[in-house]
């Protein structure tokens, strides 16, 4: 008799309007499926099964009702599963606040293949992270993270393989840190690989969570520093825009690298492996992929830790900075009094467009109750949306972002239905909403020196000085009025104090204390908290990046450790940071080997955000998303010729 059928949701063969969320694998070791449909139902996520024998199958399924945190209304993210078309009795997402198994409901099924869908029924971010069937009516899966792992790893038969490959450098994470860090390592000749675990790079600067890229580069001391970092940067975008999803160019951003050899998109570092003889040298890291569950081992011998939430620093051990450090750590008039976790907090950006007709949002009864005297009367979103500054951000994440999420559709749904001004909103759409959001500050990574706030404004000198900070102090608080008003603060307000004249960030700053062979990017780099507040933009950041490739080179070069780098390789790292990384500059539009069809269609038509809907193919002509079939037919009568020398046909031949 079969003795379980597990499905993990992210696997599932055909998503629909489901997204894969990453965030908490640390949290509970594994990724889930979102209906993020801004409270319009998402298109169902399908797969097939098979089952060898006829038998009464009980099918559980686990999920969390979201919003049960704030015990009031409806469950706000149910769904329904499919099998073989037909939905099984219970309806999902309901049971209580905790991932746990719900039972779908039992089903008589015949031996052979079968569908399973998620059948989404409020688009309002209803969650599911694995369907469990078994024919023992019995039996209920285990729950706690070790055992539930375990079961997981059996029913799945997970199994690491190796990369065959060995690289000089695994970069962890591609966002501007992991990215600028991938295109110096690629410029210098080394071996290289970018692990990201989404499917589209850019990290905060992306599509998925659309911050516009801050910070000045091609400044002294090292003028050419910085290229790659202005190269990135969108063409068109700029704050204050609307930010549409187009404006982010990932595409334009992942096509700089060659797919799997260079870049691997959904993939996540979920373990590291080091020298038995040698605890504090990495030697390789464990990946998952996030659409087929496949685990590799991937050797290097250099490491860069880009992920914002320094997982792979973390996983090998190294000492951790984390929340705001107290006055007396590193003697910093900003520190607080005493040391906290306060950091910057996450924010769940949103969009809304004003149409020239009237726009309807469901009228909500769950998450916190806004009325006229406490809801915001805003007509967009800006940077203040920000949520769990006293949290964990790597392992509260989904609360942090639910709380984000909550109180943006709680709030709209008063404005739009109930509030007394209702008539300002009546065209207003609420258009986007990032469905991960963006942290804003994690875990950072203790390096050979931790830069701080006296450096930054006496401008101590060091020798090992390198990109420069061009961005103020800008620290974020909780609004001590909202806190008042909600006991937990989802608005942030900021304290600025400019820095004067640009300071170099010290090269000690971009590698580990504690592991021999670890570069840090981005949002790990080893600095106080109020340091980290300005060095955190994005060209800054990218600037960063590209001396960490610079460095890894030397390290191949003169089969050194990043520290000798300073100690015996300092002239040559400043030499490359003198030469810079020559870069062509970027295209007006369409640059890269990409192809596009640019088509105007209502919004929605065809799962399109705004009227545009575009159709991008890669440099061997395969287009990089499903074309819906309507587009395909317009596309076979334009018989435009690709660069791969043939026209698009919509049997793909
Ligand atoms: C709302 C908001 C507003 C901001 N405003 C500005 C601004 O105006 N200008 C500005 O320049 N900066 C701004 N910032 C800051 C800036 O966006 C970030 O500091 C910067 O993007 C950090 O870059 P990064 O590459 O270090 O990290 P990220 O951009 O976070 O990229 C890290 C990448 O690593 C991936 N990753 C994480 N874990 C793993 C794993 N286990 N395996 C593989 N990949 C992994 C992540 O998915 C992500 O894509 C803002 C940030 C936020 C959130």
């Amino acid at each position: 008799m079969d003795t379980g059928i597990f499905l993990e949701a992210e696997t599932f063969a055909d998503l629909g309007g489901w997204t894969v969320d990453t965030q908490s694998y640390e949290a509970f070791g594994s990724f889930y499926l979102l209906a993020h449909g801004i409270g319009k139902p998402v298109r169902d996520a399908v797969t097939e099964f098979r089952t060898g024998e006829r038998a009464q199958w009980h099918v559980h399924v686990r999920t969390r009702d979201w919003t049960a945190v704030w015990q009031r209304g409806t469950p706000a993210g149910r769904f329904q599963l499919l099998i073989d078309g037909k939905p099984l009795e219970n309806i999902l997402g309901t049971e209580g606040p905790e991932w746990n198994w719900q039972k779908a409901g039992s089903i008589e099924l015949a031996p052979g293949c079968h569908t399973l869908a998620l059948h989404d029924l409020t688009g309002f971010d209803g969650r599911c992270d694995a369907v469990f069937l078994t024919p023992d009516s019995a039996f209920i899966p285990p729950n706690g993270k070790e055992e539930l792992g375990k079961f997981r790893r059996e029913l799945c038969r997970t199994a690491v393989t190796d990369d065959p490959e060995f690289y000089d450098l695994l970069i962890c994470g591609g966002g501007y840190a992991g990215l600028c860090t991938g295109i110096a390592a690629k410029k210098k000749g080394i071996k290289f690989k970018i692990i990201q675990n989404r499917p589209v790079v850019g990290g905060c600067g992306s599509s998925e969570i659309r911050v516009w890229t801050g910070g000045k580069v091609n400044v002294p001391p090292y003028p050419r520093l910085g290229n790659v970092a202005a190269m990135l940067s969108p063409i068109k975008g700029a704050a204050g825009l609307k930010k549409d999803a187009g404006l982010f160019e990932d595409f334009r951003k992942s096509a700089l690298f060659e797919p799997d050899r260079e870049l691997l998109l959904n993939e996540a570092v979920i373990g590291a492996e080091t020298d038995p003889d040698n605890p504090r040298r990495i030697t390789a890291v464990i990946t998952r992929s996030v659409r087929t569950g496949r685990e590799t081992r991937r050797r290097a011998r250099l490491f860069a830790d880009c992920t914002g939430d320094a997982v792979l620093a973390n996983l090998a051990g190294c000492t951790i900075l984390y929340g705001s450090e107290g006055r007396e750590v590193y003697g910093e008039t900003l520190g607080l009094g005493k040391s906290s976790p306060l950091v910057m907090g996450h924010s769940t950006l949103w969009e809304t467009r004003e149409r020239d007709h009237e726009v309807a949002f469901p009228d909500i009864d769950w998450g916190i109750e806004f009325n006229d005297s406490n809801a915001l009367a805003r007509f967009d979103c800006c940077w203040d949306w920000e949520t769990g500054q006293y949290r964990d951000q790597v392992m509260d994440i989904e609360y942090i972002r639910d709380y984000g999420l909550m109180t943006c559709f709680a709030n709209w749904s008063f404005l739009k239905n109930r509030s007394k001004r209702k008539a300002e909103w009546r065209n207003m759409e609420l258009e986007w909403i990032s469905a991960i959001g963006g942290k804003r500050e994690s875990r950072r990574v203790l390096g050979d020196l931790v830069l701080t706030q006296n450096d930054i404004e006496k401008k101590i000198p060091y020798e090992d000085a390198t990109g420069s900070i061009t961005w103020s102090i800008d620290l974020h608080f909780p609004d001590p009025e909202n806190r008042k008003k909600f006991g937990e603060a989802f608005q942030s307000c900021a304290y600025h104090r400019g820095i004067g004249s640009l300071y170099p960030v010290p090269y000690r700053c971009l590698y580990a204390k504690d592991a021999d062979n670890l570069f840090l990017g981005g949002r790990c780099l080893s600095l106080s908290h109020v340091a980290f507040s300005c060095v955190r933009v994005m060209r800054t950041l990218g600037m960063l990046g590209e001396v960490v490739g610079m460095a890894a080179a030397i390290c191949i070069r003169r089969n050194c450790l990043p520290r000798a780098v300073y100690s015996e390789y300092l002239d040559e790292l400043k030499s490359a940071m003198t030469e810079g990384i020559p870069m062509d500059p970027p295209f007006g539009w369409m640059p890269g080997n990409e192809e596009a069809y640019h088509f105007m269609r209502p919004v929605g038509m065809f799962g399109n955000e705004t009227e545009n809907c575009w159709y991008h193919f890669g440099p061997q002509g395969d287009p990089s998303e499903a074309i819906p079939e309507e587009i395909g037919h317009c596309l076979e009568e334009l018989d435009v010729i690709h660069k791969n020398g043939k026209p698009y046909r919509v049997s793909g031949k």
